[in-house]
C-alpha cells in the first residue's frame, strides 16, 4: 500500500430525512429544520463537518418531501453535495445515502444524525485519528454513569442493571465505505429494517466495531424541550461571550428649513417644514450613529460620511447607521439596546412611536423591545422652543467579546 492509498478520503452523510413526529409539540416544522440562533439545526451539523480540513465531502439524506425546507435553510458549500432522497426508515435512508457514494473515490463515511447539532472538532478529530489508524468500523459515545434500573410495566423496579462496560452510543459512526455498503445490503437483503444505528448494522455482519470517547454535550435533540434548552443555551453563551458591555452616546441637530415633511428614525412625518441637512437630516438616526460609533470608540459620523462628500447627498440616514453596526459587527460584537429621545415643539411624535421602533429594530436587525424611542418637547424655550429645529440624544448598549 502507498502512502498516498492510506490517507482516508472521507465522506459524511448527515441523517434528516425524519419527520420530527417525536417532537410532538404541535409544530409541523420537522426538528433538523428549526432554528437554533441564526441557524437550523441542520446546518450546524452540516457546517461542524464542512468546517473540518480532514473530510473531503459531506452530504444530507433527507426526506424526500423536505427538498423546499432543505433548498431554503441550509447554505452552499465547497465540501457540500446536493442532498440525497432518504427512505421509510432511517437504516433505508442510511443505505441511500451509501449507494450514492459507491464509485466516488471515497474510502470511509461517517454517518451522523442531524438532531445532533453539538458535534464538537476534537470528536470528529478522534474519529479522523482512528479510521487513519486502520480503524474499519467505529462509533462515539459516553460510558454509562448513571445507576440503571429496570422496571416492569407498573414502574416497579425488578432489578439493579450493572453499569460496567455500558455505553450510550451516539454519532458520528466511521466505517470503511465498503464494509458498511456491503452490510447494509445484506441487511436490505436478509429482511431486516428495525436497525437504530449503523454500528448495529456492522455488529449483525460480524464485524470488529470500536469505541471512541465522545462527548456529552454531542446529545440529541429528540423533544420540543430538548430544542428550547438547546436554544436557551446558544443564547445564554453567546451573551456570556459579549462580556465587555458599552455605553455610547450620541447627539444631534438639525434645523428647520422651507419643506413639507420631516424624517425622523426613518420614518417621513408630514410637516409645515422639513429639516435642513446633506442627507434625508433624520437627526434621531444621526445620533443614534453615534452613539454606536462612540461606544465602538471609532469616530463620529461626520468623519465617515463628510458633508463635503456629494454621494450622501439626500441619502437616507440608514446607510449611516448600517455602517455603523457593520463596524460592530465586524469586531464580532452586537447592538444591545439603544433608545432615542427627539425634542421637539412640533411634529408630534407620538403616533409614529411605533413605526420608528419598528424601523430601528429592522435596520439594527434587533428585538422590538431592544428599542427605545421617546419624545419630549422644551417647553417652548431656546432654539427648539421657537421652533427652529429638531435635536435628538441617543444612547446604545454594546456588547463585544472580552
Ligand atoms: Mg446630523
Amino acid at each position: 500500500m502507498t502512502a498516498e492509498a492510506a490517507i482516508p478520503t472521507i465522506a459524511v452523510l448527515v441523517v434528516a430525512a425524519g419527520t420530527g413526529s417525536r417532537v410532538a409539540d404541535g409544530d409541523p416544522l420537522p426538528k433538523q429544520y428549526r432554528r437554533l440562533g441564526a441557524d437550523t439545526v441542520l446546518q450546524r451539523s452540516l457546517d461542524a463537518f464542512c468546517r473540518h480540513p480532514a473530510i473531503a465531502r459531506v452530504a444530507a439524506v433527507i426526506h424526500p418531501d423536505h427538498a423546499a425546507l432543505y433548498a431554503e435553510s441550509v447554505r452552499a458549500h465547497p465540501r457540500l453535495s446536493p442532498p440525497i432522497p432518504g427512505a421509510a426508515t432511517r437504516q433505508g435512508s442510511v443505505r441511500a445515502g451509501l449507494e450514492a457514494l459507491a464509485g466516488t473515490g471515497v474510502s470511509h463515511v461517517l454517518v451522523h444524525d442531524a438532531a445532533r447539532p453539538f458535534i464538537d472538532a476534537a470528536t470528529i478529530d478522534r474519529v479522523v485519528a482512528a479510521l487513519a489508524a486502520g480503524h474499519r468500523a467505529l462509533l462515539v459515545g459516553v460510558p454509562v454513569v448513571d445507576t440503571l434500573k429496570k422496571a416492569d410495566a407498573a414502574a416497579r423496579v425488578v432489578d439493579t442493571v450493572p453499569r460496567d462496560g455500558l455505553w450510550a452510543a451516539q454519532t458520528p459512526q466511521a466505517f470503511a465505505l465498503a464494509d458498511i455498503l456491503a452490510d447494509h445490503r445484506a441487511a436490505a437483503a436478509a429482511g431486516r429494517d428495525d436497525f437504530t444505528d449503523d454500528a448495529g448494522v456492522a455488529e449483525w455482519a460480524g464485524r470488529r466495531v470500536e469505541m471512541i470517547m465522545g462527548d456529552a454535550a454531542n446529545s440529541k435533540l429528540t423533544s420540543a424541550a430538548d430544542i428550547d434548552a438547546a436554544r436557551a443555551a446558544l443564547i445564554r453563551d453567546e451573551w456570556a461571550r459579549l462580556a465587555d458591555i458599552r455605553i455610547g452616546t450620541g447627539y444631534d441637530v438639525h434645523a428647520f428649513e422651507p419643506g413639507d415633511a420631516v424624517t425622523l428614525c426613518g420614518v417621513e412625518i408630514p410637516h409645515t417644514a422639513r429639516l435642513n441637512g446633506h442627507s434625508d437630516a433624520d437627526v434621531a438616526m444621526h445620533a443614534l450613529t453615534d452613539a454606536i460609533l462612540g461606544a465602538l470608540g471609532d469616530g463620529d459620523i461626520g468623519q465617515h460620511f463628510p458633508p463635503s462628500d456629494a454621494r450622501w447627498r439626500g441619502a437616507p440616514s440608514r446607510i449611516f447607521l448600517a455602517d455603523a453596526l457593520a463596524r460592530l459587527a465586524a469586531r464580532g460584537g452586537r447592538l444591545a439596546h439603544c433608545d432615542v429621545s427627539i425634542i421637539a415643539e412640533a411634529p408630534r411624535i407620538g403616533p409614529h412611536r411605533e413605526a420608528m421602533r419598528a424601523a430601528i429594530a429592522a435596520v439594527c436587525g434587533i428585538d422590538l423591545d431592544r428599542v427605545g424611542v421617546k419624545a419630549t418637547t422644551n417647553e417652548k424655550l431656546g432654539f427648539i422652543g421657537r421652533r427652529e429645529g429638531i435635536a435628538a440624544i441617543a444612547t446604545a448598549t454594546v456588547r463585544l467579546p472580552l
